[in-house]
């Protein structure tokens, strides 16, 4: 690779890192978002869900159906095994059939056809003292023995073509006005021949089947047989299907829970029950409902996922490009110090040199270059000290060595020394130091390091009016150190940046400055170690303020108010 690929490389470094964020997580989380946002919107378009908890149901209510009828089946063998011997007379059968009826209670009538012999048609005896019963017992004899007379050839030839030579048939009738329905079962009988017209028959109690029969079996369908697989709880009903399968709202019986929704699905009962239907549906909730919610859940969790993504790459792109600047602020420190450092160097080199030649004979002129050379050693050593300071502080080295102070004395000192320095520069320089602070405790060094920075910069970054000013005071229970100057200013953007390390601002005076950007970067976490903050106001072309605040603790603080006040009264 030649010197200017390389060149090329280095300098799309930025370019590239991006270039592999995006292809290597970028685009597969995108892919992965768009993946399963499609996967869901599919299956909520199929309504998969729905339609297998459906398939389900369908399968539990034709088990349902079978269940109820075996018993049913099994209730009518039971009257159709011990109906009176044929032979006997009538009134012997009429009292055999009141005996079954009475130790059945579940049967409202029966009934006995013989070709030759006509209809011996019973009814429960309790109930005949009821008018509507007695009634209904009067009005079905009279259709039974109608038919009978007129289709009971047919209906017994039809039957024993049957395997199981039983029809029933449930129909809707009136009691008392109130719509109710009733389950008849006709059968031929087990020991008569086959040429013989003779069929026997019974009818459901209609308030058995309502109240007791099918609430008994639905409740404990439901109880041993029917838990759905996603552990939702079911419910049953049957209800008369006037049409297909619809569900008016007016169950014959549900089992509990049932609530008053519609069924999920609904099943015409076949058989014996033909004319009702009977319903499936949840507890309390509907497929649809869970299947919108396990969409909704879904789409939740893709969004929280999404969200976690979109966060990480957001934050790994912040970091990536923060060391990326990182590494150009430390690319420019390397140049900038070696360059502050090789100047002064230069500089003591060359007076000393012509010192020693000897060849400088005014005194005048030798103490200058004696100046000089002290100047550009003590800019040296100011240089190294923020250095190692530095070097200390990312290391975790850096202590402060904390003990009482007098922060006034300590700052009038240090302008002190620099006092002449400043002024020879053309500065106009006000000191404003209020004299009754209390003692505080202070790295010495530290505090005194802070402050030259503050005052360096204000000198350095000061072009036509040379103007600076320090004054310390107390207010609100904090020690405050302001240094003003009337130089370029800061602009707003950069007044936050200033105070990280390595960042200078890139206003043409800064860039022709030497400088390493260290030195607020000290102030900062100097000014923090003793708990303090430090602030900057500024407007470009104006010039700009810094201030240390320094906590003071409540005791020194209420007795410097003591003092404070003596000294006003
Ligand atoms: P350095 O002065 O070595 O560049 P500092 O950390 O002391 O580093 O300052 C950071 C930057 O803040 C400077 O480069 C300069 O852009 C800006 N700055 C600091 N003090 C002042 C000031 N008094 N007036 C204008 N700009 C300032």
């Amino acid at each position: 690779m030649n010197s200017k690929t390389k060149r090329f490389w280095s300098r799309n470094k930025r370019f590239r890192l991006m270039l592999t964020l995006e292809l290597a997580v970028m685009l597969p989380a995108a892919a992965l978002i768009y993946l399963n946002f499609h996967h869901v919107k599919s299956i909520k378009r199929a309504k998969k869900v729905e339609a297998s908890i459906h398939r389900d149901f369908q399968y539990m209510l034709a088990d349902a159906e079978k269940n109820i009828n075996d018993k049913i089946y099994a209730m009518i063998e039971e009257v159709r095994n011990i109906l009176p011997n044929l032979d006997s007379d009538a009134d012997e059968k009429a009292r055999k059939l009141d005996l079954i009826l009475s130790t059945h209670p579940w049967l409202a009538h029966m009934f006995l056809f013989d070709a030759e012999k006509g209809l011996l048609f019973r009814s429960q005896p309790q109930r005949m003292s009821e008018k509507y019963f007695q009634h209904e017992h009067e009005w079905l004899n009279e259709m039974y023995s109608g038919w009978f007379g007129l289709e009971a050839k047919m209906l017994c030839d039809v039957m024993h073509k049957k395997p199981r030579p039983i029809n029933c048939y449930t129909d809707p009738i009136k009691r008392e006005g109130n719509d109710v329905v009733m389950t008849t079962a006709f059968f031929v009988l087990p020991q008569v021949p086959k040429d013989k017209v003779v069929l026997g028959g019974i009818s459901f109690e209609p308030d058995y089947l309502k109240q007791t029969f099918f609430p008994e079996n639905l409740e404990e369908m439901v109880a041993q047989k029917l838990t759905d697989e996603s552990g939702y709880q079911l419910a049953l009903s049957v209800f008369p299907s006037e049409r297909e399968g619809e569900y008016a709202g007016n169950a014959l019986a549900t089992s509990a829970g049932w609530g008053d929704g519609k069924p999920e699905v609904s099943r015409n009962l076949d058989d014996v029950f033909r004319g009702l239907a009977m319903g499936i549906r949840f507890q309390g909730t509907s497929a649809d409902a869970i299947a919108s919610r396990w969409v909704q859940q879904s789409i939740l969790i893709l969004g929280v996922l999404s969200l976690l993504m979109i966060g990480g790459l957001v934050l790994t792109y912040r970091s990536v490009s923060k060391e990326i600047a990182l590494a150009r602020l430390k690319s420019d420190f390397v140049s900038n110090v070696s360059h502050e450092l090789r100047t002064p160097l230069s500089l003591i080199q060359l007076y000393a040199e012509t010192l020693e030649l000897g060849r400088i004979t005014t005194q005048e002129k030798k103490e200058e270059y004696y100046r000089i050379i002290r100047k550009e050693s003590e800019r040296l050593g100011k240089l190294i000290s923020n250095i190692l300071d530095f070097s200390r502080i990312e290391a975790g080295r850096k202590e402060y060595d904390l003990r009482e102070t007098d922060i006034a004395e300590l700052v009038r000192n240090t302008l002190d020394t620099y006092r002449y320095q400043i002024e020879k520069s053309g500065f106009e320089f006000e000191t404003s130091i209020e004299s009754n602070i209390p003692t505080m405790k202070l790295d010495r060094e530290a505090i005194a390091r802070a402050l030259l920075n503050l005052v360096n910069n204000a000198i350095k970054y000061s072009a036509d009016e040379k103007f600076l000013k320090v004054k310390l005071y107390r207010t609100n229970g904090t020690v405050k150190l302001e240094v003003v100057d009337r130089g370029i200013g800061i602009a707003r953007r950069d007044q936050a940046k200033i105070f990280e390390k390595f960042y200078r601002t890139c206003d043409p005076l800064v860039h022709n400055t030497k400088g390493s950007g260290l030195g607020l970067s000290l102030v900062r976490h100097i000014t923090h170690a003793h708990g303090g903050e430090v602030e900057v106001e500024s407007s470009p072309g104006r010039g700009s303020k810094f201030t240390l605040s320094l906590p003071l603790t409540e005791e020194a603080d209420r007795e410097a108010n003591v003092i404070a006040s003596g000294a006003s009264a």
